[in-house]
């Protein structure tokens, strides 16, 4: 790509576009376009010399067909989404973001010289009848079919996933499509009902230090499994399959598996506490367990997401307790 073609990142308020939007600049991109829903204060990062977007509701067609004109590349993160919490209870607003990709897609068609269009799917689209046990074998691309995906989240993602094959095949639209596992790390959200584990189990371990409470509510047994990837890796993945010929969808995930017991022994071990753990059984959960079955995309690319655990969540925990401490100040952070 020349560095003065038109990129557009959609979703770029939130975690993983606003850092995408980023390391573009940083890599000497010119002519990125930032668009979010979300009033600009409420963007989690904004990047110097980028035209950012904001007010710009993505489920209009009338504004994809706005901010796609004249893009080379599009990325579509825009997604309403969160953690189990967020998603198991606004099922129909998560598969209504299938306008967002439906109308990015027909204005990739219609009006952009678009050369790249990048798809953020889920491995929530896989079939979840394989993900009932703590010990899951890890998922390979095909097991998102015979279809039986996360409900509401799950079905948009393996619907959307579809339409950009379609857009592929039938109008040449050269689509490629990530199938995240959980992804972690600074710029995410921390409080508020839509966070992951990473981000949740970081903020319940200061805030319970903060506030000299030795306990900690688990959601669930603690038992279940995932495998959670560091936001660097993910970039990294995002823009080795989007320059790339691979055509279909491909796990972008980390394949070190943990029991979410195991990632708040990791976050005790990180703030030097231990707390007494209150296991919530009746909260949301999510899957068993899920894992990411890396054999393609090393074949592909020789590469897998690696930053091991650990390390990512010493960077993760220290800038969310850098948010913590700013808006116990009183300073005004975006959750
Ligand atoms: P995020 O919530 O931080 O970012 C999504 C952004 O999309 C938000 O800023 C939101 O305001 C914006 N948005 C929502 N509706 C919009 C609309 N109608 N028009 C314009 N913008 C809109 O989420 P994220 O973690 O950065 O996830 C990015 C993408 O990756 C999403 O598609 C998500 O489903 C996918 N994904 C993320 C993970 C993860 O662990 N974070 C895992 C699997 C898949």
């Amino acid at each position: 790509m020349n560095k003065t073609d038109r990129i557009v990142i959609a979703g770029a308020g939130g975690f993983i576009a606003g850092s995408m939007v980023s390391r573009l600049a940083g890599e000497g991109f010119t002519n990125i376009c930032a668009v979010d829903i979300k009033p600009i204060e409420q963007w989690y990062q904004t990047t110097e010399g980028v035209e950012n977007v904001s007010d710009c509701d993505l489920k209009e067609k009338d504004n994809c067909y706005g901010v796609a004109k004249d893009a080379v590349e599009i990325h579509n993160f825009a997604a309403d989404m969160g953690g189990m919490g967020f998603i198991e209870s606004h099922k129909a607003e998560c598969m209504l973001s299938v306008l967002i990709n439906t109308h990015l897609l027909m204005a990739a068609r219609d009006v952009g010289k678009v050369q790249r269009y990048f798809y953020a799917s889920s491995a929530c689209a896989y079939n979840t009848t394989l993900q009932k046990d703590t010990s899951v074998t890890a998922l390979k691309e095909s097991d998102a079919y015979p279809a039986m995906a996360e409900d509401g989240y799950g079905w948009e993602k393996l619907f959307s996933e579809r339409m950009c094959r379609h857009f592929r095949e039938d109008y040449g639209i050269e689509t490629r499509v990530a199938r995240f596992h959980n992804v972690y790390g600074p710029f995410g959200t921390w409080d508020g009902g839509r966070e992951k584990a990473p981000a949740a189990i970081s903020r319940k371990v200061i805030d319970a230090l903060d506030k000299g409470n030795d306990q900690i509510e688990i959601w669930g047994d603690g038992e279940q499994t995932r495998s959670f990837m560091y936001i660097d890796d993910c970039l990294e993945g995002v823009l080795k399959l989007t320059r790339s010929d691979h055509a279909d969808p491909i796990n972008i995930g980390s394949s070190e598996l943990v029991s979410i017991n195991t990632l708040v022994d990791i976050v005790e071990n990180i703030a030097s506490v231990k707390l007494n753990r209150n296991y919530k059984l009746d909260a949301p959960k999510g899957v068993r367990g899920r894992n990411s079955d890396n054999t393609l995309i090393k074949q592909v690319f020789g590469w897998e997401p690696s930053l091991p655990l650990r390390e990512g969540m010493v960077k993760n925990y220290d800038w969310i307790k850098t948010q913590y401490e700013a808006r116990k100040a009183g300073e005004t952070v975006v959750e």
